[in-house]
């Protein structure tokens, strides 16, 4: 039989082989690594993109074709003018900068057993147990009631102290065990350890200074105050979100992965945004997004349900192009929903379907629609569509790979797709491949991110 008629996936190690595409791969890792391990929070990937954007000559006029916009600091939207005219349509890539972590409550200071500690709700799909006795950090904003905005960042720092949810030793873990895992880790019991020091004693009767109730939270209290002028009321206009401490890095014996908290989705983000800077004289006008709240379901003004986009691409095509049509635009749009797929488990390789699963290391994934059980909640991107861009990254020798998410009946997902598919654009989800998706230490392979990166570049182009 002819050999040319089978259709098998490259490894993505495979094709770059040579010394320049190691070399390429090695240097993009690098940079990867430093902008996960420093942007964990949408805030924080929001402030050092527009900080590279405008050292790129971007800014907020809507005249000028290099153009950014955000929304509440948490989403930032970019658009460069291409060659051809609007109407001929845009290239659009959207990626979500928001990831699943712990957010403190609005009351969440509170005191017991001689400890102080802080009550957490959690954002996003996490499996509670996997967020237990680890280093966490305290990251976000807390905005006093005179509009100053004080930015928080503890425990990344070696000489910072980190935080901690201690777990139930094994010895009394005997009940605990014979729960379902759903039972057995409660949202009301991820609370995370602030202090063991009570105030320093204004009282030197031992006994006067153990009736103050409250001595072990009024010592964080002070500490805050002391560091930051904070008061306890400040903390109900406050975003304070705890992420795994440390850095990102390399991962195996030849270190071919990256492992760190966020990839899902800011392989993405990063992926998309050295594409766009690097893709300078667009044939069609590039729009590249950053959205927020995309792991609650793309809620709020900030994800990728609010109008923000439209908005904002209406105002600044009408300055472009006076009299343009924004629903002959939106509709003639070939579109990206940059996210990251869940490759087959080699431990759980019986949840997925071996033939529609994808693999580590054998570039991005295009996921032609996503939903569960029968395609429920899907935008699924046309036959056409594929077809146009596996022929865009054949022709460019970047490795891709086709598959679904999990077996039929076994659950699914989705992502911001069919939230610009409304516009009746063509849009598909495209990404990588990671292991332990939301977990604290997410896993993908360098390969997989070089050639992300490439892919989207030629999209861009
Ligand atoms: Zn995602």
């Amino acid at each position: 039989m002819d050999q040319s008629l089978l259709h098998k996936p490259k490894n993505a190690w495979d094709i770059y082989q040579d010394q320049e595409s190691r070399q390429a791969i090695e240097q993009l890792t690098e940079k990867y690594v430093d902008f996960l391990s420093s942007c964990k929070t949408e805030r924080e990937t929001v402030t050092r993109v527009r900080a590279r954007l405008e050292q790129a000559g971007f800014s907020q006029d809507l005249a000028a074709s290099r153009f950014y916009a955000t929304a509440k600091e948490k989403t930032i939207l970019m658009v460069r003018k291409g060659r051809r005219s609007l109407q001929d349509g845009l290239r659009i890539i959207g990626a979500h900068a928001d990831t699943p972590r712990l957010d403190f409550k609005q009351h969440p200071l509170y005191e017991t057993c001689d400890l102080t500690l802080a009550k957490t709700h959690y954002y996003g799909g996490i499996r509670k147990y996997q967020w237990l006795s680890r280093p966490l950090a305290l990251h976000g904003v807390v905005v006093l009631a005179s509009g100053k905005r004080i930015e928080i960042c503890i425990g990344e720092d070696r000489q910072d102290p980190v935080f901690v949810i201690a777990d139930l030793l094994p010895h009394l873990a005997m009940k605990q065990n014979e729960l379902k895992v759903s039972d057995a880790f409660e949202a009301e019991k991820l609370n995370v350890l602030l202090g063991n020091r009570p105030v320093p004693g204004r009282e030197t009767d031992q006994e006067a200074a153990e009736k103050d109730k409250d001595r072990f939270k009024k010592n964080i209290l002070e500490l805050l105050h002391r560091r930051y002028g904070l008061v306890e009321e400040d903390l109900y206009s406050a975003e304070l979100q705890l992420v795994p401490a440390g850095s990102a890095r390399s991962v195996g014996l030849d270190g071919s992965m990256v492992g760190g908290y966020g990839q899902d989705d800011r392989i993405c983000v990063f992926s998309a945004f050295e594409a766009f800077l690097a893709e300078t004289d667009p044939e069609f006008t590039q729009v590249v997004i950053f959205w927020d709240k995309e792991e609650i379901g793309s809620e709020g003004a900030t994800g990728a349900k609010s109008l923000f986009m439209e908005y904002i691409l209406e105002d600044l095509f009408q300055s472009w192009e006076p009299g343009v049509r924004m629903s002959q635009i939106l509709r003639n749009a070939g579109a990206l929903s940059a996210d990251v797929h869940g490759s087959i488990d080699p431990d759980h390789q019986d949840l997925h379907d071996a033939l529609n699963s994808s693999k580590l290391g054998y570039g991005p994934v295009f996921c032609k629609f996503t939903g569960h059980r029968g395609k429920v909640g899907s935008s699924e991107a046309t036959a056409e569509y594929v077809a146009w861009l596996r022929n865009l990254l054949n022709s460019a020798g970047i490795p891709w790979q086709m598959a679904g998410l999990g077996k039929v009946d076994g659950g699914g997902g989705g992502t911001v797709a069919k939230y610009l598919a409304i516009y009746g654009m063509d849009i598909i989800d495209f990404g990588p491949g990671v292991l332990g998706m939301h977990s604290p230490f997410e896993v993908t392979s360098k390969a997989d991110l070089y050639a992300t990166r490439q892919a989207f570049q030629a999209f861009l182009r």
